[in-house]
């Protein structure tokens, strides 16, 4: 706890990061800006106030997105400030009945109940959300004891897009690298991590560390922006020695002889993870640029679409006015689709934003 008191408390006010919080641009409130939720934090951990209904939504205004921290002169770590608050609130509190804490324990438990009750309960958070009816990696998925390449499939691929998790099967058949998926992988935690219950981020990242590192492999590739970013800095995993063999998949694609084909003009859209937290934002363009006028540019220096991990639950009005900002950019583009990697923002623009919206997978 002194950890963060010390670097909330180091926020000197100047503002610099106003210019680039999406939650501080689209509701204007002081309080939702950077600056504001340091000042409050240095607050209630001081003392000096409780927690309340408006402080929790205040600590829950947050993308997690890092922006803040490269315009901020001190490079503030905000989103380890919030999550460290995060779990301060997660531990005080004793009733958790909200749709985030419900969406955190269907990803924690969903191998271990009757999935079809788990799938109707995700499909409260979007009734025409169309969930298949077993996950991925019930099906037949490659699991070779030679393979120097695993994948981690993530939730998303898992539960609702499983046709992506096939897509690899065929591509790594293609490129003729032999891959393996073990089936007993979970989710990588990032959602329980971000809420503050670190008790469940660790105990799913201890059981995919059992699994990942039984096996031989040189790479771990997850196939989401947010997953990756998850294994490859969460503390469980680096102590494990796992982080250090993850890739970035697009940086792993543009090492292969690949040819990439859209029947539509598409833009790449930035997950945050990738852009702000690891400055990976070159190489996904590379691989679409060799689609020549089928690929056009909608942000160059990137743009948060709003979903942030359990801030879309939290704050839905201000995630889908930050959505509306980045569809209108896509719009004005030309692009008939979107190109992405970060399964958050695969859904928070296909589902919410309702665009068409393709994995680079849907390209190779
Ligand atoms: S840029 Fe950094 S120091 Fe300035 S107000 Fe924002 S968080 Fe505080
Ligand atoms: S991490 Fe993103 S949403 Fe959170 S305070 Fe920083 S800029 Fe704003």
């Amino acid at each position: 706890m002194d950890d963060i008191l010390i670097k909330a408390g180091q926020c000197i006010k100047c503002g610099r990061c106003l210019a680039v919080c999406p939650v501080y641009q689209v509701s204007t409130q002081e309080r939702f800006s950077t600056r504001g939720k340091l000042t409050l934090i240095t607050a209630f951990l001081n003392k000096e106030i409780t927690t309340s209904v408006a402080f929790e939504e205040t600590i829950g205004a947050c993308l997690m997105c890092n922006q803040c921290n490269q315009a901020c002169i001190f490079n503030l770590d905000v989103p380890k400030i919030i999550q460290g608050t995060r779990k301060i609130l997660w531990k005080q509190r004793r009733l958790h009945l909200n749709y985030p804490w419900i969406l955190n324990k269907f990803l924690a438990n969903y191998q271990r109940f009757h999935l079809g009750i788990w799938l109707r309960l995700a499909g409260l958070f979007n009734p025409s959300l169309d969930v298949p009816s077993k996950p991925f990696l019930s099906g037949r998925v490659p699991e070779n004891p030679n393979a120097k390449v695993a994948i981690f499939i993530g939730c998303a691929i898992n539960l609702l897009y499983p046709y992506l998790g096939e897509r690899i099967i065929t591509l790594f058949e293609k490129i003729k690298i032999p891959i393996t998926i073990p089936k007993g992988q979970t989710c990588c935690g990032l959602m329980a991590y971000s809420l503050g219950d670190t008790q469940t981020a660790q105990s799913l990242a201890k059981r995919n560390v059992q699994i990942f590192r039984s096996l031989s492999v040189d790479y771990i590739i997850a196939p989401c922006a947010s997953c990756f970013h998850h294994l490859k800095t969460y503390e469980v995993y680096q102590k494990a020695g796992i982080s250090q063999k993850v890739i970035e998949f697009s940086q792993f694609l543009l090492r292969q002889d690949l040819e990439v084909s859209s029947p539509y003009k598409v833009t790449w859209h930035d997950p945050c993870h990738l852009r702000y937290h690891h400055n990976i934002w070159k190489e996904p363009r590379a691989l679409l640029m060799r689609l020549g006028k089928n690929f056009v540019e909608s942000s160059p220096n990137g743009q948060c679409c709003g979903q942030g991990g359990p801030f879309g639950l939290i704050h839905p009005k201000i995630s889908r006015e930050i959505l509306k900002r980045r569809l209108l950019k896509i719009e004005a583009s030309g692009a008939e689709a979107v190109v992405t990697t970060c399964m958050g923002c695969f859904i928070q623009l296909k589902e919410i934003g309702n665009k068409r919206v393709l994995h680079i997978l849907d390209l190779l």
